[in-house]
Formats: C-alpha cells, sequence, structure tokens
C-alpha cells in the first residue's frame, strides 16, 4: 500500500506510469504532476477503470522547490519518482528532504543553463580537477549525501536502464559471477528505424547534448578524454547485428569507478547509423547544438531549445519504430583464479512494446526500470539511508523484477571482446 508522486509525463514517464498500474498491489495511490497538466489528464483518463490504482494529477513546475513543496506536503506521497528533466534533479531533491520523503530520478543532474557564471566556475574547476568535461556529472546530487542519511531518506540516482540496469548487471556480476572485475564495457545499441533521416530517441536537447560532447573513460585510476565521436569500433549484437558504434561519456562510469573500485578501464559504447551522425555534424557546425542563447528579431532563442521544437517529438515515435535494442555489458576478470569473460544483456523488441504501452524501447527500457527502481524502494527490498546509485543494492531481487515485467536478462558465456 503506498502512494507515488510522478513528476513528468514524457515519453519516459508514461511508461513507467502504465508499468506502476499492472503493480497496483504496491503502487495503491499514484498522483502524475508535471508543466503540462493536460498531459497528465489524457494518460489518467485512458488508465481509469483498467488499472485498480487511484490516479490522480497536479500542475507543478520542478523548477520551483516552494511549489513542489506545497504539492508533497497535499499528497503526502511514500516516494518521489523524478521523471522530469535532469535539469529538475536538484529542486526535487530539496523539496523531498524538506518534507522527509525518499527520492528517484534516471539521470543526473546537469543544468538547463549552461551558461549560468556560478554553475560554470564549479564546472571549470570540476574540469580540470577530474579530467573530465561532460555537463552532466554526480557531484551536484553526492553533495547531498550527509543530508539525506542524517533525515533517514534514500535518493536513488539514475534508475533507468543506463544509467540503472547497466550498474545492476556490474553488481551482479562482481557478486555471482567473478572475483576480481579487471575490464567492463558497457553497449547500447538501438537496431531500430522510425523512417525518419533524424530523430531523437528520448528528450532531444539532453540526447544531442550527450552526444555532442567529448568522449572519455576510466582507466588505470583516471579519466581519458577524446574528442566526440573519435574512438569507434564494431561490434556483432544479438539479434540487431553487426553496428558501428561510439565511445561516450557516460555517468555510470563515475559511479562504478568509485564503487568497483578493482576495474582497471570502464567505457561506454553507443550504436549509431551514418544519417544520425551526418546531421549531427552538420546541425553543430551551423551552431544549432549551442546551449548559448542568441538574438533573433528581439528576443532571446536557444538554438538546440528551437531544434527540439523542429524534431518529431519521441513519444510520437512509437508506432513507426521497428527492430530491436540490445543495451548490456561485457566483462573481464578473474573466478577461481582463471580469465574469464562474460556478458549480460537485454534485447527488446519496439513493436512489442508499442503494443504493450504506446512506446517505442528506449522509452520502455528505461520506464520499467524506474519503476522495479520504486518497487525495490516501496517493498523496503533496498534499504540504506544516503544518496545511492544502483549497483550499491543487491541487484538480485532487482533484475528478478526486471525480467518479470518486461526486460528480461540474457547472458552470454564466450562473448567476443570489443577490441578483438
Ligand atoms: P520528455 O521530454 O519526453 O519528458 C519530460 C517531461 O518532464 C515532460 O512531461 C515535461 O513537461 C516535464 N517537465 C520538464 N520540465 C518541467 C518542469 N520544470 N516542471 C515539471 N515538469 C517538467 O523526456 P523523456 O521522457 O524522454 O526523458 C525523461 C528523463 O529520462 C530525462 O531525464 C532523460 O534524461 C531520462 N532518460 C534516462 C535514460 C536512462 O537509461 N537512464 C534513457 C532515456 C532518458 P512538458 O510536457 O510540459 O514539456
Amino acid at each position: 500500500m503506498s502512494k507515488v508522486l510522478v513528476i513528468g509525463c514524457g515519453g519516459v514517464a508514461n511508461v513507467a506510469i502504465r508499468k506502476c498500474c499492472q503493480v497496483s498491489g504496491v503502487f495503491t495511490e499514484l498522483c502524475i504532476a508535471s508543466r503540462t497538466k493536460a498531459k497528465c489528464d489524457v494518460l489518467a483518463a485512458e488508465l481509469a477503470g483498467q488499472t485498480a490504482t487511484k490516479i490522480t494529477t497536479a500542475r507543478v513546475d520542478a523548477d520551483k522547490v516552494e511549489e513542489l513543496i506545497a504539492l508533497i506536503q497535499s499528497y503526502q506521497p511514500d516516494l518521489v519518482m523524478n521523471i522530469a528533466l535532469p535539469y529538475q534533479d536538484l529542486t526535487i531533491m530539496e523539496a523531498c528532504l524538506a518534507c522527509g520523503v525518499n527520492y528517484m530520478d534516471t539521470a543526473n543532474y546537469e543544468p538547463e543553463d549552461t551558461t549560468d557564471p556560478a554553475w560554470r566556475a564549479v564546472y571549470e574547476k570540476r574540469c580540470k580537477e577530474q579530467g573530465f568535461s561532460a555537463y552532466f556529472d554526480y557531484s551536484w546530487q553526492w553533495a547531498y549525501r550527509k543530508r539525506f542519511e542524517d533525515a533517514g531518506l534514500t535518493a536513488l540516482l539514475g534508475c533507468g536502464f543506463d544509467p540503472g540496469v547497466t550498474q545492476a548487471y556490474c553488481a551482479w556480476a562482481k557478486k555471482h559471477e567473478f572475483d576480481t572485475i579487471d575490464t567492463i564495457d558497457i553497449l547500447d545499441c538501438n537496431g531500430g528505424d522510425h523512417g525518419y533521416a533524424f530523430a531523437t530517441n528520448f528528450n532531444p536537447e539532453v540526447n544531442l547534448r550527450e552526444v555532442s560532447a567529448p568522449g572519455s573513460y576510466w582507466e588505470d585510476g583516471r579519466w581519458v578524454e577524446v574528442p566526440a565521436m573519435s574512438i569507434k569500433r564494431e561490434y556483432d549484437f544479438d539479434q540487431v547485428g553487426r553496428k558501428e558504434m561510439y565511445l561516450l561519456h557516460h555517468e555510470e562510469i563515475e559511479s562504478l569507478a568509485k564503487n568497483i573500485p578493482e576495474a582497471r578501464r570502464i567505457r561506454f559504447f553507443m550504436t549509431f547509423g551514418q544519417s544520425y551522425l551526418d546531421h549531427m555534424r552538420c546541425l553543430e557546425d551551423v551552431g544549432m547544438l549551442s546551449t548559448v542563447p542568441v538574438e533573433f528579431e528581439g528576443r532571446q532563442i536557444v538554438p538546440i531549445q528551437f531544434l527540439k521544437a523542429l524534431l518529431p517529438d519521441p513519444a510520437s515515435l512509437g508506432p513507426r519504430t521497428h527492430g530491436k535494442t540490445n543495451i548490456g555489458c561485457i566483462f573481464t576478470g578473474k573466478k577461481d583464479g582463471k580469465n574469464k569473460t562474460w556478458s549480460i544483456y537485454n534485447v527488446c523488441d519496439h513493436q512489442e512494446c508499442y503494443r504493450e504501452v504506446k512506446s517505442q524501447a528506449i522509452s520502455y527500457t528505461t520506464g520499467v526500470p524506474a519503476m522495479c527502481g520504486a518497487l525495490m524502494l516501496l517493498t523496503g527490498q533496498w534499504a540504506a539511508p544516503g544518496v545511492r546509485t544502483v549497483e550499491e543494492f543487491d541487484p538480485d531481487p532487482f533484475l528478478e523484477a526486471l525480467d518479470r515485467y518486461g526486460l528480461p536478462r540474457r547472458v552470454n558465456r564466450a562473448p567476443a571482446l570489443v577490441d578483438g
């Protein structure tokens, strides 16, 4: 019996909410709150009569702590699921602390305005100290650790697929498969085709910022940063086939480097088609990926936000996307004194997702882990105050929940290695 406040009602939230409604014995009451209440009302009306979960809706601007506090105080939830954008992570964490409620999200904090001088001063110092220049990093949210611990509350960070399930795969490998882990390669393959020359599978602004940033990886106790898309490999993905993939900076590398300190190297690769890369390079060359406002006909416009308005809404890709995703990890290390290579991954079919929850597989593979993470917190299977990432918890009940609710794992005991 629990009450959950979901903030955001976009592509990922739609899946998470529909999945919560399939587990109404635990998610007895849900409040869907977002900037555009009309979207929450449409979803609530569609789900009414299909689920025993009691659904209400609300409007909230999650950039404003006082609005969040008022909503949380009036609804009194057991958990706040932040499935809005990474820009709102800190305001929602503040509100949860003020109200004494557990918190979770699916992506780590980054500011909407990367020109803000106060933020830039901290960012530039951090770039020099840490050795990577991505706009997003865990330091902002880890700074809340003591306050959550002292309040006896849990903040679960990054509980989507990657970050999220990939860290549970690492925790599983460490617990069950290896005595020591030497290398971790996280591979994210989307073999889906939506028929557009260019579209992003989740929020375009967040997605394009991520993939146009320099790549970086963890090796021998330090970050190695390389120009965007400069490290390319080919890999033969089960049920998808051979794909080209590129090394990116990704947030889970940062927490895994701390929580699996023996790992000598941790990298993240994502597949991209040539059309996507050509469009992205061209948009970058003309300045359309910039987050710095420009003046146009007397008003300030942020180029990447204008581009977002032109691109297809990721939520509209569901009916037209065919093919599969394959996301997982390859590990090398030692077991019982012997060298071992092992991989674990999930394969998800875009059209099957659409039939079940009216969404493509990218939102599905993020929304289902968000629901399963919430389930772990609400049922007390994951209980540890503080600000935590997925690999800090027992992977067993979480992976069992994923198997059951739509993202079953597969294991390959003799995978090919990324570098041959
Ligand atoms: P969408 O853009 O589809 O949805 C975002 C939602 O947040 C919208 O409903 C939007 O409202 C709402 N929102 C934005 N700003 C505010 C605000 N100030 N106050 C209240 N609501 C607000 O994004 P996605 O669903 O694609 O992505 C959701 C999250 O999931 C993102 O953080 C993304 O980075 C993350 N993600 C994580 C992945 C993982 O594997 N871990 C993979 C993919 C995504 P409105 O309708 O008014 O715009």
